[in-house]
Parts: C-alpha cells; structure tokens; sequence
C-alpha cells in the first residue's frame, strides 16, 4: 500500500490486544463459510480481512467449514470455496471442519445440562415461538422447562441415540425468558435431523444449532479474533454466555458490515435460484457475482484484493457501486492485459492499390504500458481488411474522424487509407469499403507528412481467426434486487450478447483463460473456460470506459 492509512476499527482492537498482550502476542482469525454455495464477492471482503489481519500481525488464520446443517452441504461447495481462497492468494494454517467437533459439542451440551443450564423441549416449533413472547412482553415456560437433570441427561442421549422423529424433541439453553434480546430466550442449541451429512454420512441425528456451534468451534481451535456480519451482533451475548459457562478458551467476537452492492444479489440461496432455474448458466457464469464467475469473466484476484481494500471496513451497512469493482479491474488490466486487435461486426475494406498476395508482418507489443513492452506479436497485413462496420459512414458527419467517402484515417500498426468507394448489396447495405492507402504511412516509419484524426482497428481477411465473442452487461436493472419482494423480476433480459462470428488476430489463437487481453477500442477480455482451439469463445471482462456513469449522467 502507497498512502498511509488510519487503522479500521478492528485493526485498531488488534493493535490493543497486542499491546496488553491479551493472547500473548498470537493473532488467529477464521474464514467459516458453509459449504452451501459457490463464494462471492461479499465473502471476498471477508477472506481478505480475515486473512488480511493475520499477514497484518505475523498471525494465522483456519479454514473452517462449518457444515452443521447436513441438508444444504456438498462436497462439490468444499472443493470450490478452497480453490476459490487459493485463487484469492491466501492460504491457511488448518483446513477444519465443524462437524469435526460434534462429539466435543456433544459433551458441551451435555455440561451445560449437568449444570442446570440446557433442557430438552418436547413442544412443536410453533408453541416454542409462541411462548417466546415479543420483545414487548416477556416470554413463558414451557411445560418441560423445569425437568430434572437425571431426565434431561436421558432425553438428551436418546435423541442421540435415535428415539425420536425430527422435531420431536429440541435441546434449549436455560438463560431468560424475559431478556430483551430475544436470543437470550432459552435459544435451541440442538436440533433432530435424519438426514446424511457429507462427512459424518449416519452418525449424527442430531446437529447443534449456529449458535451453539459457532463460539464453541471458535473457542475449540483458540480463535483470538472472530469476526463476522453485524446481523450477529445480537447474537454476541449468547456467544459469550456459552463460552462463560463451559469455562473454555474465551474467543471474542467482533462485527462488520457486509458488503452490499449495486445491480447485484449477493446472498447464496438466491444465486442458487438463479442457477437452479436457468437465468444464467452455472454458478461459475461470468454474470454472477460468485468469485469463480468473477474469474471467469477475467477479473484478477489483485483487482478484488485492491477492492477489498478500497472499500475498507465499516460498522455501518452501506451499498457500494459496482462500478468501483469494475473500475478496479480496468485500473489493473490497463497495467497488465496485452493488446490485441478484433472485429466485432466486420465489414471488408479493400486496399484497391496494395499488391495482390502480398503480406506485411507487422509488429506490435504486447504491452505498451510496461518498459520493453512485455514482447510482440506479429500482426500479418494484406489487401483485404475486416474493420468494423460503424467505422465507416456512408454520409459521415463533420466530426467523424473514421472512414467515409474522401477520408482518411490511421490503420493501426500499419497504414494511413482514404476511402474512394464503396459497395452495396441489394438491400442498400454497405458490404465493402475500397480504399487506397498511403506506401510511406507506415506507423513507426511514416514520411508521409500527412495528418489524420483517426485511428481504427482491423484484422486481415486471410489471416483473421474466427471467435465468439460474449459482451455482458448487468444481471439486474434494479439498483437494489434484494430489496424487492421478487429479486427476479428486475433481471435484465439482455444481460448476455453473443457475437456469434468476430474476427481476431491469429495470436489470439494462443490464449489461455485468465490471461487479460485489451481488444482495442473494444474492452478487455479474456478466453472463456469453456473455450476449444476449434471454437474459441471470448468473454468481456469490462469495457474500457464507464459506460454506465456516463448513461446515468445523461439521463439524470
Ligand atoms: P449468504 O447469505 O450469502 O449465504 P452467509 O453469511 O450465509 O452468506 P457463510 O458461508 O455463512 O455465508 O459466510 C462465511 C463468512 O463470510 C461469514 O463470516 C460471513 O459473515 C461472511 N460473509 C458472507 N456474506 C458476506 C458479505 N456480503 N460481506 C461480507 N462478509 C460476508
Ligand atoms: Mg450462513
């Protein structure tokens, strides 16, 4: 980082903790997704406070999967989220696993029925919410709130055991029906669920609760700094009641806001409808804002990193425009990606007086913002030229520094032309521009003396690679999706383009996923995974301008 920077506010519980020495000097965070979905951007932010603190101060920080509901859990989600973090450019100490921990949760539960503070509850869903009261009016005992530690300990077990059918039975924590936070309301810490689980198969038919798993796994794996979402926060005291009365390894937890962003859903079990139900292709689809669809679209892990940081960390839930993700990627690739040329929409320019069959190599480098330019690549020139069809206009206005009946414009890397003519098919549309170009206006060795405002890209026809080419635009219209009743409504129909046929350099032909490429004039790109030597597909990462700044200035 160049500028100096004022420490966020949990840097700033660090630091304190390091100068008091209150964990001996360790720092030990935990990222613990469920294994429910692909991760996102917004887990992004966390990974990289997470891991982020532990570089900060010489610490560490534990994978944790916290796999406690076996109905929503799958190996497949394990395999992404690890590779997901790595791609991130993070690594952690221990790869653990919160059903790991079931025996010893079990046991904790078991200690906190010994000591009178947890009972088993025979009632139904629905009379346990009803007698919880409001947080107006207190809540009441349920008939089996004053069982005998003898029959808690032998209900307790025979769930375990099996004995009951789910929701039969519930094991709650005995704190206070009266607390103002409803959390503190006798909470369920375990609950009966016949169902597989992806690591413990049929072991368990009961699975403690979050709340009865989250502090303790924190406390178990001795998390000096746990830190998660501010929708936790009324959930901190029962975090802290658990760990006080166990008398175990007292982890502390602290909040931050989520990241919300713009024109974006963020929460999992809605990016699972969107797959489930076709709006976009898989999990990894460069539309979603999943981190593999991120990838796959081009964005580079140092660019979701610099966001992260961009954004910081706040106590206060905010909504951050995704044109600040996208600015980050541009500002890297601007750094990183290679130049290359491709057409979109081609239309044949004809060079009327260059030789036939003759072939120009010409060069251009890879990367003209870097010293040495990274390299080149040849670029072959010929006769006939695809350019792009809005490059030329037949009644060109004053300003149309491209092509059109009498003028003349730069070819990139090669020649200054002046159109003389052009051809149309039957339905008046133009199908080819003839030119004649300028012998001594090569780029790099140009003595012509002449001046032109333009500068357009173009591909040789003998030459040129066939691709297709996706132009993405935003998965929703609405600036805020989640928050209307039906998130779906506001997708945006027209979120994929698909170029069917572009024309591209033969270099092109070289590649590789992730590999940014800027198309000049055209934005940056990068090959799709799904991609073949026999048909490539490419995917636009993000234009080279803020299109949509300018759109919402002009209309607004
Ligand atoms: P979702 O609602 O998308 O399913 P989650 O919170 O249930 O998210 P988890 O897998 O439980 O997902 O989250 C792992 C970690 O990532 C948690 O510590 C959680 O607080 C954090 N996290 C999830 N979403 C965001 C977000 N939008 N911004 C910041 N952190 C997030
Ligand atoms: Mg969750």
């Amino acid at each position: 980082m160049s500028e100096e920077k004022s420490l966020n506010f949990i840097e700033e519980i660090v630091e304190e903790d390091l100068r008091t020495g209150k964990h001996g000097g360790r720092v030990l965070t935990r990222f613990p997704p469920e294994p429910n979905g692909y991760l996102h951007i917004g887990h992004a932010k966390s990974i990289c406070l997470n891991f982020g603190l532990a570089q900060q101060y010489n610490g560490k920080t534990n994978l944790r999967f916290d796999d406690t509901n076996p109905v929503t859990e799958d190996t497949e989600y394990v395999e992404s989220i690890k590779k997901d973090i790595q791609w991130l450019g993070f690594q952690w100490a221990e790869e653990l696993y919160t059903s790991d921990y079931f025996e010893t949760l079990y046991s904790y539960a078991v200690e906190l029925i010994k000591k009178g503070l947890a009972y088993v509850d025979d009632s139904t869903a629905e009379e346990i919410a009803a007698a919880k009261g409001t947080p107006t009016e207190p809540g009441v005992p349920t008939p089996y709130r004053d069982r005998s530690v003898t029959e808690n300990l032998a209900l307790f077990a025979d769930m375990r055991a099996g004995k009951y059918k789910d929701g039969e039975k519930v094991l709650r924590a005995k704190i206070d029906l009266a607390s103002p936070n409803m959390h503190l309301r006798d909470p369920l810490l375990y609950r009966i669920k016949h169902a597989h689980h992806h690591r413990t198969g049929n072991q368990w038919c009961i699975y403690p609760m979050y709340d009865f798993a989250h502090g303790q796994s924190d406390s178990i794996e001795k998390i000096t700094h746990s830190i998660c979402t501010l929708e936790f926060i009324p959930h901190r005291p029962l975090y802290d009641w658990c760990i006080d009365k166990l008398e175990i390894f007292p982890s502390k937890q602290y909040e931050f806001a989520r990241l919300n962003m713009t024109y974006t859903v963020m929460s999992k079990r809605k990016l699972l409808q969107l797959v489930n139900e076709k709006f976009v292709e898989s999990w990894d689809d460069p539309r979603m804002p999943t981190i593999s669809g991120l990838r796959r679209r081009g964005y580079t892990p140092a660019s979701i990193r610099n966001f992260c940081d961009k954004i910081g960390v706040q106590k206060r839930e905010n909504m951050i425009d995704v044109s600040l993700l996208e600015f980050c990627i541009r500002e890297d690739l601007n750094k990183t990606a290679w130049r290359r040329m491709a057409v979109l929409d081609p239309i044949k320019l004809v060079i009327t007086n260059y030789p036939d069959g003759q072939i120009e190599d010409l060069v251009g480098e890879n990367n003209p913002e870097v010293e040495g330019g990274e390299g080149s690549r040849i670029i072959p020139f010929s006769k006939e030229l695809w350019i792009e069809r809005d490059d030329f206009m037949e009644d060109a206005p004053k300003k149309f520094f491209r092509l059109g009946p009498g003028l003349s414009v730069r070819l990139k890397h090669a020649y200054i032309v002046t159109c003389n003519d052009f051809v149309k098919d039957e339905n008046g549309k133009v199908t080819e521009v003839h030119c004649t170009y300028v012998p001594n206006s090569k780029s790099g060795e140009d003595t012509s003396g002449l001046k032109v405002k333009g500068t357009i890209h173009w591909i040789s026809v003998p030459h040129a690679k066939e691709a297709e080419v996706r132009l993405y635009d935003r998965l929703f219209n609405d600036e805020n999706p989640a928050a209307a009743e039906n998130f779906k409504e506001s997708i945006n129909p027209a979120s994929l383009h698909i170029v069917e046929r572009a024309f591209i350099e033969p270099d092109l032909a070289n590649a590789t996923p992730g590999k940014g490429y800027q198309f000049i004039r055209l934005g940056y790109f990068t090959l799709d995974t799904h991609s073949t030597p026999e048909h490539l597909v490419f995917n636009r990462t993000v234009t080279l301008k803020d299109s949509w700044g300018k759109e919402v200035k002009k209309n607004g």
